[in-house]
């Protein structure tokens, strides 16, 4: 189903590649249990388990460690899943390969340190396995591109992309802010790569899943990885994100998937709506350039006469002038202000160059 990287084959009823599992290897009986529900399900891709855990402070719950890879092996041989760990170091590289895990994956507190990620980069050298990169913890998307070339260098020919959210200071609707332009444009970047979405650590609670989901889908993201236990409410981690795999049956039964390179003559109307758009956004540009033109005039003027460049009450004037408009325009004021900020500094860039010319 999915083509564009076929290292981890869609093989379930669900539109994208479906990563589950716990956050946490816990005991043998919940790794097999945890497996064989989602197996059931018919929907899911790839078993997901961590064993080594990287966590925000020490005494919390880390990881059962290399004990619980039988556990996964086991858990494969029974239901047939392919199975994939988060890896930090070269000695996890090295254990998870003997247990025959079949995906490694780097976490957000790895891909932020580049000494890590070319230790497990270096660990790679010569092993044929796919690795999943999240992105870091801060919104880098530069390190995570980073990360990714490691990798690559390393010799590893599939790699995926997981997005997870960033952490940012006072954020509440979100234990890891989505900030989706940054995920869009490493999207982008990567356009041959798998593209995952991770909505329990974004979220970091059940609720509001289907609706991230849905989202990372109508984006055009390629699969999604969610968390999943026996009985989430008393998991040793992430309690509060992790759900059923009958739970994560329904959610993922309720996401509508849409595909992303829809083809010109399956979708007549969408071109013509696309080829307007082009027109319009072509027009903004010219229109733009002029603004700028005007600007640079500006500049000269203000030059001869020493006036300075910003001045805080017409600022203000033309701020309030376009909120008053926009009201029948149906543009948020977010975007308003975030447009003309944009516009606004290209405009004092513009003096600048022309007074200090
Ligand atoms: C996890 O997947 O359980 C995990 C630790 O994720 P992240 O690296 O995104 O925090
Ligand atoms: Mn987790």
């Amino acid at each position: 189903m999915i083509d564009k990287n076929n290292f981890i084959k869609s093989n379930s009823r669900a539109g994208g590649v479906i990563i589950s599992g716990p956050c946490s290897a816990e005991t043998e009986e919940q790794v097999l249990q945890t497996a064989q529900r989602l197996a059931a399900t018919g929907n899911v891709d790839l078993f997901r388990a961590g064993i080594w855990k990287p966590r925000t402070r020490p005494g919390m719950f880390e990881g059962i460690g290399a004990a619980a890879l039988p556990w996964l092996l086991q858990a494969k041989k029974v239901t047939g899943l392919p199975t994939t760990v988060e890896v930090a170091t070269a000695k996890q590289v090295e254990e998870a390969l003997k247990f025959e895990v079949d995906v490694l994956w780097i976490g957000a507190r790895t891909t932020v340190n580049p000494f890590s990620v070319q230790e497990v980069a270096d660990a790679l050298k010569g092993v044929n396995i796919p690795v999943l990169i999240k992105n870091p913890i801060n919104p880098d998307i530069d390190l995570w591109q980073g990360a990714l070339e490691r990798i690559e260098q390393a010799g590893i020919k599939d790699i995926g992309l997981i997005h997870r959210g960033f952490s940012s200071y006072g954020n509440k609707q979100y234990r890891n802010a989505p900030m989706w332009h940054l995920a869009i444009e490493m999207k982008r970047r990567n356009s041959d790569r798998l593209f995952i979405c991770d909505p329990s650590h974004i979220g970091g609670r059940r609720d509001g899943l289907l609706e991230l989901s849905q989202k990372s889908v109508d984006l055009g993201y390629d699969g999604l990885m969610i968390e999943s236990h026996i009985t989430p409410d008393i998991a040793w981690s992430d309690a509060a994100q992790q759900i059923t795999p009958e739970t994560l049956n329904e959610v993922l039964g309720k996401i509508i998937w849409r595909k992303e390179n829809a083809t010109i003559s399956e979708h007549l109307t969408l071109q013509k709506l696309r080829n307007q758009i082009d027109q319009l956004d072509d027009e903004l540009l010219q229109i733009l350039g002029k603004r700028m033109q005007i600007a640079d005039a500006i500049g000269a003027y203000k030059k001869e006469n020493n006036i300075t460049i910003f001045q805080a009450s017409r600022w203000n004037d033309i701020l309030t002038k376009v909120y008053a408009k926009n009201s029948s325009l149906g543009l948020s004021d977010e975007f308003i202000k975030k447009y003309f900020e944009a516009v606004h500094l290209e405009s004092i860039n513009h003096q600048n160059n022309v007074m200090n010319s």
